[in-house]
């Protein structure tokens, strides 16, 4: 090895790995920052070539690595820079396309240790101590999402769409023939994850507007016959709303069908106590979905999957000799491969914690009801707004709005000029009035004043939208 090349391929762990990684991290901030001023707004201009056009510059007509590496300063500085200066960043108030927060800087600057130590959660000798902190957060969730049960317990994972599938899967497991049952407002992963589980597809309940009805749903379990899991939500990924948790849990019970809460999106307004009743009825669920990388404010993934009984989790329950041998379990090593589908694993629980360490639960309450707060502000400004249209009121962060006047393709049209144009990342949502133009309100520090450029930005592009077509 070279001089350099030995340089490059230092470890981040060990005695020297803290020294070395002093060294590299200010690179790459430094060019987080360069890129960050280079990009100018919150995305990228230009759409899609121009960014492609931004790696070809770096590569040239090169593959990404020839044989001989670059080292690892420039490597990081200029990949850096491509990465900031091409990103959408979240944490610019006009990125509010979808459930993708801006991620707190405690839980990044976390993520380096973890990332550094590597400890996978797997078994007990790749992750002695960090086991033990997912335990005591995985412990607070589950007392969070179910305060009167006597042995809640929740796992980590990817997010909703692991955990919507183990949802599924912790219904299969004892009962082969169970058929799945949702909303016509469920997420996608729903029926995926029946799908990847040889489950039929889900029988999909009516709503009214956005929300599950419970008659609807006790018509559906009756007709059905069959032993059924149903999965609610709370929040929706169009409009927010969330499904009548309280109502359909006594349905279910009325018909012993087990039921699954997908509250990936509004599973941690929990942390507030202003906003907690909006989730009136999630600890009557069998489990619970919920995403840190939503509100949570964590680097992605950050999913969790709580369950009332402690017992239900022992369906992922596997032996490998080479991790959990029965001996090293009876002579007390903790059995770690049965708290996920996944092996390796990364110890996502670490930066969870810090980040509720440092904020406290109440804390990370105030985050979800400013992003709830500065949504129903934004929407009285849209009511307000002469050149736009409100959809209705939000129940979280989500906000449905769109040009006066504006047909389903000039609505697309502009949703996409603005991101083309990196001025604005705004999210759609085909609703059965149309399609709208949808802000999913993640920041937790931006004000409602902060959307006005946005809301503004979305007429004019409009309005320039409809001349140019009058032009034609
Ligand atoms: C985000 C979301 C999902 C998917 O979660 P991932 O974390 O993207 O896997 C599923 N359901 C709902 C309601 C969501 O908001």
């Amino acid at each position: 090895m070279g001089e350099s090349t030995s340089e490059s391929a230092g470890l981040a762990g060990g005695r020297a790995g803290h020294r070395r990684l002093a060294e590299l991290i200010p690179l790459v901030l430094d060019a987080m920052g360069a890129g960050s001023v280079e990009r100018g707004g919150p995305g990228p201009a230009g759409g899609p070539a121009a960014v492609a056009a931004g790696v070809a510059a770096l590569t040239g007509a090169e593959p990404l690595a020839g044989a001989t590496g670059v080292g690892a300063e420039q490597a990081l500085s200029e990949m850096s820079r491509l990465l900031a200066a091409g990103s959408v960043d979240p944490a610019d108030p006009a990125c509010a396309a979808h459930l993708h927060c801006p991620p707190l800087a405690v839980a990044v600057a976390a993520d380096v240790v973890a990332s550094a130590l590597n400890p996978s959660m797997d078994s007990w000798d790749q992750a002695p101590v960090a086991s033990e902190i997912e335990r005591e957060l995985v412990t607070l969730i589950a007392r969070l999402c179910y305060p009167d049960a006597p042995a809640p317990d929740a796992v980590v994972t990817t997010g909703g769409t692991e955990s919507n599938l183990l949802g599924l899967l912790l219904a299969r497991e004892p009962e082969p023939a169970v058929r799945p049952v949702c909303g016509r407002n469920a997420h996608h992963s729903v029926a995926r994850a029946a799908w990847l589980l040889g489950l039929p597809a889900p029988v999909l309940v009516d709503c009214d507007g956005e929300r599950m009805r419970p008659a609807a749903l006790a018509e559906t379990l009756r007709e059905l016959g069959s032993p059924a899991v149903v999965v609610a939500t709370a929040g929706t990924t169009d409009t927010g709303e969330i499904d009548p948790l309280r109502e359909l849990a006594a349905v279910c019970r009325r018909h012993g069908a087990r039921l699954h809460v997908d509250a990936s999106y509004g599973g941690l307004a929990l942390c507030s106590a202003k906003l907690k009743p909006l989730l009136d009825g999630l600890g009557e669920a069998d489990s619970v979905a919920l995403d840190a990388h939503k509100f949570g404010w964590q680097p992605i993934s950050a999913g969790l999957l709580a369950v009332r009984d402690a017992a239900d989790l022992s369906s992922l329950s596997v032996r490998a000799e080479y991790l959990n041998a029965d001996d090293d379990t009876e002579a007390g090593l903790p059995d770690l491969l049965g708290r996920s589908i996944r092996t390796s694993r990364r110890p996502d629980a670490f930066r969870m914690a810090v980040t509720l360490r440092a904020l406290g639960i109440d804390g990370m309450g105030a985050l979800v009801e400013h992003c709830c707060a500065t949504a129903a502000e934004v929407a009285a400004m849209i009511e307000r707004h002469p050149g736009l249209r409100l959809w209705g009121a939000p129940t979280l962060s989500t906000v449905l709005f769109k040009p006066v006047d504006a047909d389903d393709e000039l609505v697309a049209r502009v949703r996409r000029t603005l991101l083309e144009a990196g001025t604005a990342i705004v999210g759609r949502a085909t609703m059965s009035d149309g399609v709208w133009l949808k802000l999913t309100l993640l920041h937790p520090h931006a004000s409602a004043e902060d959307y006005r450029p946005l809301l503004d930005s979305v007429v004019a592009a409009a309005a320039a939208q409809s001349a140019e077509v009058v032009l034609q």
